[in-house]
């Protein structure tokens, strides 16, 4: 088969000048032309009807860059240009049997496809495309119901359009929210599946998201739709048919039960993948534990970090502490309360002493553990007496329930909720640390050990000042590692500030895998740079991923380059992005 080949920009409009032909879209899927492209619109219109397909052939698209009203074609926070990751058209399918007959449609025409759910991946690329001038495939505009909340399993089955806030509310709508409760991330607007497709991760003990999610249904390249773990099995009450509508008929009764099914285990190559469409996921809930107290413990010295993490270590192996506590650089909370120029009037990176005399005026730390207790209240009573004792050993920890902090704006009232399960938008406030503030997340996983977090946290630091950026990160503690979340926070309308935050994640990425730290996920122009670190044998990895992807997708239509996975119809080394790739036209 031809490959595929990288033809950068050469397919797009002029940004500002119209179409050259009515209907074009400002980016042409790669290697097909004006009438192939109209073609597959108008066929496209009649599985999912006109209203429900939309042209990007306008600039007004690119206009959209806020969270509350994502836009559905283009990277809000880009990087690179920000015509660059951008759908030709977006296409909303109303229910499975029509994204089934677009993957057909799609095979047929080879052009590639990107599903996302709501489109809220925001510092990962949000709804944007890898490849310019992809179909946007918006799965959660007509698919966004929950399907079953199952009281006395405690789980619910989701479609993709599903946000946290809007499965916390129906809870609360069944009267259910007493005693069921979901995790949500720091924000609450994205989807419940899209974000655990993705592997993203709460704070609550249900926070690894995709550790608790059971069972999913997957439309695949091909047309055809997967049930995994139970829901291979039928249920035996239900008429047995091939095809059709099967989507609609209720899953096997443990489909939402039991993971793993028989067999090969096959859900984890549907996450941060491009081999099939999700759409339905069951989630646990967790059971309300009968209690709940919230806590802040502050730690006056940036030396702190070391003996903070040991200490956590030990707790949370032991699940002294229960959930996905989070050590935050005061930074962080800063950003929360107020922009930049409301601490300093500098454009340089804030100094050492800045930093000790925010945390001061905040009343902060300069390292602020969110933490919960679960539990009836003798256990908490317990639970936080060995708490308290531990961090006790650390000169100048402070300790505080929400009731002892006045000032609603401090972040523990926010963390009080999301260490609960009660999604939020607050934390949205730290992007604009900056004007026009964007930001692009760098994510390295690090052992829970003070020497390596110390190492991995003084690394990163001196590249962002270097670069002359605000360090500001959080440490979210899982079962076994920390997810280092540095956020990286820039003015997108600012080209040099672009090109320097391009340049510093590219160099953060060679300096953290210079010490075997990988980067658990990130935003699609690094995907092929950070896939080239985990090279174990002659990437070895890489190698059965491509050989997995070229078997379900052979012509390569569903998301190409996700992830660093190129189909073989794709010229892979033309298509990578590099630090020399340019960042516009
Ligand atoms: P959010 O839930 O944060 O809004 P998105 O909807 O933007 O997240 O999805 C993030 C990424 O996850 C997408 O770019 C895509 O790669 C993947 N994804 C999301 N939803 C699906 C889905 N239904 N099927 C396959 N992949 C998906």
């Amino acid at each position: 088969m031809a490959s595929i080949k990288h033809e950068p920009l050469a397919y797009r409009q002029p940004i500002g000048s119209s179409p050259s032909s009515p209907g074009d879209p400002l980016a042409l899927p790669p290697g097909i032309s004006s009438e192939k492209f109209k073609e597959y619109i108008s066929r496209a219109k009649e599985i999912v009807g006109e209203e429900n397909v939309t042209v990007i052939s306008t600039v007004e698209e690119l206009q959209k860059e806020s969270y509350m009203e994502p836009s559905k074609a283009h990277d809000m926070f880009h990087v690179f240009d920000k015509e660059y990751f951008v759908a030709s058209a977006v296409v909303a399918p109303r229910k499975v049997t029509e994204v089934q007959a677009l993957m057909r449609l799609s095979n047929e025409a080879v052009v590639p496809v990107w599903p996302f759910s709501i489109g809220r991946n925001v510092g990962y690329g949000g709804a944007a495309p890898r490849v310019p001038g992809s179909i946007g495939l918006d799965m959660g505009r007509h698919m966004n119901r929950v399907l079953e909340v199952n009281e006395s399993g405690a789980y619910a089955l989701v479609e993709p359009g599903v946000t946290f806030a809007d499965l916390y509310e129906d809870l609360v709508k069944r009267g259910l929210d007493q005693k069921l409760w979901i995790d949500t991330p720091d924000l609450g607007g994205g989807s419940v599946l899209g974000n655990t497709v993705e592997r993203g991760v709460g704070y609550t003990p249900y926070g690894d998201h995709f550790m608790m999610h059971c069972g999913m249904e997957i439309v695949l390249p091909n047309g055809e739709l997967l049930r995994t773990g139970m829901g291979a099995m039928p249920d035996p009450t239900q008429p047995h048919v091939d095809g059709g509508s099967l989507d609609e008929q209720p899953g096997n009764k443990c489909w939402q039960l039991f993971n793993y099914g028989f067999g090969p285990y096959n859900d984890g190559i549907f996450t941060q993948s491009n081999l099939g469409v999700v759409t339905k996921m069951g989630i646990w809930l967790m059971v309300n534990p009968g209690g709940y107290q919230p806590y802040l413990i502050t730690f006056p010295k940036d030396e702190n970090l070391p003996k903070i993490v040991d200490i956590i270590r030990d707790l949370r192996l032991a699940m002294v502490l229960q959930n996905v506590p989070s050590i935050r650089h005061i930074l962080l909370d800063a950003a929360v309360m107020g922009s930049k120029t409301a601490y300093s009037s500098s454009d340089k990176p804030l100094a050492e002493e800045e930093l000790d005399a925010i945390a001061e005026k905040l009343n902060l730390g300069r390292w602020n553990f969110y933490g919960a207790l679960y539990g009836p209240e003798p256990v908490r009573n317990v639970l936080w007496q060995v708490v308290k004792q531990s961090f006790g050993t650390i000169d100048g920890a402070k300790f505080y329930f929400p009731e002892d902090i006045k000032d609603k704006n401090a972040v523990l009232h926010i963390r009080a909720k999301t260490l609960q399960g009660i999604p939020t938008y607050d934390e949205l406030k730290w992007v604009d640390w900056l004007p026009n503030g964007a930001h692009l997340f760098f994510s390295p996983i690090s052992k829970i050990s003070g020497d390596d977090a110390n190492l991995q946290y003084s690394i990163t630091r001196k590249r962002v000042l270097e670069a002359g950026f605000d360090f500001i990160c959080t440490f979210t503690i899982g079962m076994r590692e920390m997810h280092h979340i540095v956020c990286l926070v820039f003015n997108r309308d600012d080209p040099d500030q672009k090109r320097r935050v391009h340049a510093l994640i590219r160099q953060l990425i060679v300096d953290c895998a210079a010490h075997g730290w990988g980067e658990y996920r990130t935003h699609l122009a690094l995907m092929d740079q950070i896939a080239e670190t985990y090279n174990f044998n002659d990437n070895i990895q890489m190698r059965l991923n491509e050989k997995i992807k070229n078997a379900l997708d052979p012509k390569g239509i569903l998301a190409p380059g996700k992830n660093g996975i190129w189909p073989t119809s794709y010229d892979k080394a033309a298509w990578r992005l590099t630090a020399e790739s340019p960042l516009g036209r």
